[in-house]
């Protein structure tokens, strides 16, 4: 089998200066768990130049999306981001990542704790109806810094209560707290400031986080997760993988440089 597929793209959405998605074909033969990246990306000069790329969409669904940043310099994004209906966009075959629920131990609520572009991952696991049959909530939190930048995140969570197969048990079980760190906003402040000062769980009704009942994923800047990790690791939460299923796992929406 190729390492790669070229798809074609059929859908591309812009949703600030800084922020954009797209939808392409899908080989059939791609197989990957929500919550997974690939490598994906362009030819340029005759030569692949891809990146890393969380699935934004279900691994039910015919096509893939992505939701992607727009780097001004970026080697990849500043192409990327002129894509239009009709190009070609190449897919590695090989989707891994932490972002799995083999990784974490059996729980009764899975926290989600995003920024950015990290709610990518987030967006496939919140059309998982496995998911929601695992826990009895499930709660995704988004920061970002502009209401804008949260657009893309209130459209698919407004549209899953909606959903034919799971819409009810979305309506049950799923909590989504969008916060924002520099335009005033209904929430707002940084994620791991919510967790320690307790607004999260004031505002939400929840009770404060337990490692023993509590199963947390997280993707977002590195400084956001190195926050969070020192945090989950002080309330005695376990970092889970492959070999060792635990209490909390990361996967890192971008590599600084
Ligand atoms: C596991 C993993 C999954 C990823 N999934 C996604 C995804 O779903 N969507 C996505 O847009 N990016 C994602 N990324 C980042 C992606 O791989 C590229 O870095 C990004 O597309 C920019 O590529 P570039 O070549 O234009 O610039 P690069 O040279 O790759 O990056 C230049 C600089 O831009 C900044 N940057 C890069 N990506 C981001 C970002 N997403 N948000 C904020 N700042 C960023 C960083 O400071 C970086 O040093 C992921 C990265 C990893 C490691």
């Amino acid at each position: 089998m190729a390492a790669f597929d070229f798809e074609r793209v059929l859908l591309v959405e812009h949703w600030t200066d800084r922020l954009f998605s797209f939808r392409t074909t899908r080989n059939p033969t791609l197989r990957f768990e929500n919550g997974q990246f690939a490598m994906i990306g362009l030819k340029v000069d005759g030569r692949p130049l891809l990146r890393a790329y969380s699935f934004a969409s279900a691994n039910y669904e015919e096509y893939l999306e992505f939701y992607s940043i727009k780097v001004p310099e970026g080697p990849l994004t500043s192409r990327l981001q002129h894509i239009k209906v009709g190009d070609e966009i190449i897919v590695g075959h090989k989707p891994t990542g932490t972002l799995i629920q083999s990784n974490l131990l059996p729980g009764k609520r899975l926290f989600m704790f995003a920024t950015g572009t990290g709610l990518a991952p987030f967006a496939s696991i919140m059309q998982d109806p496995e998911v929601y049959d695992r826990y009895e909530k499930i709660v995704m939190v988004h920061g970002c810094r502009e209401i804008a930048e949260l657009a893309y995140g209130q459209r698919l969570v407004r549209g899953l209560p909606e959903n034919e197969y799971f819409g009810d048990v979305v309506k049950d079980k799923l909590v989504y707290y969008p916060t924002t760190t520099r335009e005033p906003f209904v929430h707002m402040g940084r994620v791991t400031d919510l967790i320690q000062n307790g607004k999260l769980f004031a505002d939400t009704g929840l009770a404060p986080l337990d490692p023993e009942h509590d199963r947390v994923m997280l993707c977002g800047s590195p400084q956001m997760l190195a926050d969070l990790r020192v945090m989950l690791d002080a309330m005695a939460f376990t970092e889970g993988s492959t070999n060792t299923p635990g209490s909390y796992v990361i996967e890192r929406a971008f590599v600084d440089k």
